[in-house]
């Protein structure tokens, strides 16, 4: 699949533009005695001192490191014996503390522009839980200009990559037109969609031609081989494989597959996992688990238990709504009684695990903010269920992290800590190898080399809380 659209080179460029700028100003500065003046580099660098370094390139923890970032990128790390910190340099006291790269979100949603301070919210509440990269599943030409000012640190959020608005059409000729425009308006993907059976196959053409990838779900009546083999970039939700794993002669398929194949679960051949397997490997195509998405629905915690959660006073009252009547819905259907609900539950466990133990390529996903999941603070949820599935903490966080500059392209850019990188990192209290829920003990997180110590975070999350119960008690 090719991650790589013009508009994500171009935010790319910027960036190098803007650092080569500043080595271009040093070196005039360098022949000055202009000793009043403190060293640019100085005053703008910030290092962690002394601090256990969780790398992500490598299931290892290195002890006692100096890391440099400055300028937005990491700069140096080693030893801290071995590296200086430049006088002026703001420094973070590390010990005891574990530095890691920020989280990727490759399912989420951001707010349209319909309302700034909403879309500013959400974007702070992913830098809050350590959330520094955003794959943001459909979108509108908002979106565009959105990325943009994030990729050049005018907001405070994660990086962003824009999926086109919701594909759909009707025939051949309106799919086309719709791609080719989304190409030239600048989306780095195209977001599928109710796109018709028949057109699908003609649509992968008309984007592999264009160089757009399409990635989401797997359209109402389009086979996984299908997909698979159009080489779609990524599925998302795990879309239509339990529809791959009923047999071709199952009676269920008499009866309508349901919610993510929940009307199907019960004639699931676990044996016919294998094949599934293979065949996402050989086309390459990602998938973005999201398990959180239909395990909210089917876990036996009441709705009203579930809002009572502490994120939920960052979303509006509206969502919260949105959310019971969704578990009161899904509740009631025929297709989705507890026995269903949690055999669906286990065939996606288990086809992750499968997945994974076999080198499928995998990103961390939650889909918020959908069903219970708040923005940020659903990537723990996530986690901790892929965990339950089988996977090692450590393979959960390389998901979030490696995988996904792997699927974009540009291993080394970010998810790793190490020279050169971007500076999207968290500092935590504690090795998330041992317990994915240290995750959460997040004592900084830094976006794009911009610092935001914990206190700094709980306090404009209170402005947010205090923001939506307002609107609650407008509205
Ligand atoms: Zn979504």
């Amino acid at each position: 699949m090719n991650g790589m659209t013009p508009g994500w080179r171009a935010a790319r460029w910027k960036h190098a533009g803007v650092a080569l700028f500043t080595a271009m100003a040093m070196l005039a500065c360098a022949g000055h005695e202009d000793a009043a003046a403190p060293q640019a580099s100085d005053a703008d660098t910030i290092a962690f001192v002394d601090v256990d370094v969780l790398p992500m390139d490598r299931d290892a923890v290195l002890s006692a490191q100096t890391v440099l970032v400055r300028d937005g990128r990491i700069v140096s790390m080693g030893p801290s014996a071995d590296v200086d910190v430049p006088t002026g340099a703001q420094r973070i006291d590390g010990r005891g503390k574990v530095l890691m790269p920020g989280l990727a979100e490759m399912h989420g949603h951001v707010p349209g522009g319909d309302d700034p301070q909403y879309v500013e919210d959400v974007l702070f509440l992913y830098i809050a839980n350590g959330v520094t990269f955003v794959r943001n599943m459909a979108g509108n030409e908002s979106h565009l200009a959105l990325r943009d000012r994030l990729a050049q640190g005018e907001l405070d959020g994660p990086t962003m990559v824009a999926a086109s608005p919701w594909l759909g059409a009707r025939d051949e000729a309106e799919i086309n037109a719709t791609l080719q425009a989304h190409h030239a308006a600048g989306y780095d993907l195209a977001k599928l969609g109710s796109v018709p059976a028949d057109l699908y196959p003609g649509m992968a053409r008309t984007a592999h031609a264009l160089g757009i990838p399409f990635a989401g779900h797997i359209p109402e009546g389009v086979a996984l081989e299908t997909a698979l083999d159009a080489r779609q970039a990524s599925i998302d939700h795990f879309d239509r494989y339990v529809e791959f794993l009923v047999p071709g002669d199952a009676a269920a398929r008499s009866r309508s597959a349901g919610f993510f194949g929940s009307g199907w679960v019960d004639a699931v051949d676990a044996a016919r996992i294998p094949e599934a397997v293979q065949r996402t490997i050989d086309a390459g195509t990602w998938n973005v688990p999201t398990l959180s998405l239909v395990e909210h629905l089917a876990s036996p915690e009441t709705a009203a238990d579930m809002i009572a959660w502490p994120e939920m006073r960052y979303m509006p009252q509206s969502v919260l709504d949105g959310w019971v009547r969704a578990k009161g819905e899904f509740g009631a259907r025929e297709d989705f009684q507890p026995a269903a609900a949690q055999r669906l539950v286990e065939v996606r466990r288990q086809l992750l695990k499968a997945l994974h133990d076999r080198g499928a390529p995998i990103a961390l996903g939650s889909d918020a903010p959908q069903f219970f999941n708040v923005p940020g603070f659903s990537i723990h949820h996530e986690m901790r269920m892929m965990v339950a599935a089988g996977m090692t903490p450590y393979e959960v966080l390389a998901t979030g992290t490696t995988a996904p500059a792997r699927y974009m392209q540009t291993p080394g850019e970010f998810g790793v800590v190490a020279p050169g990188a971007r500076a999207d990192l968290v500092l935590l209290d504690a090795d998330p190898r041992q317990d994915i829920g240290h995750f959460k003990a997040q004592a900084g997180v830094m976006v794009r080399g911009r610092w935001w110590p914990a206190d700094r975070i709980r306090a404009r999350l209170e402005t947010i809380a205090a923001r939506r119960a307002e609107t609650a008690a407008d509205g």
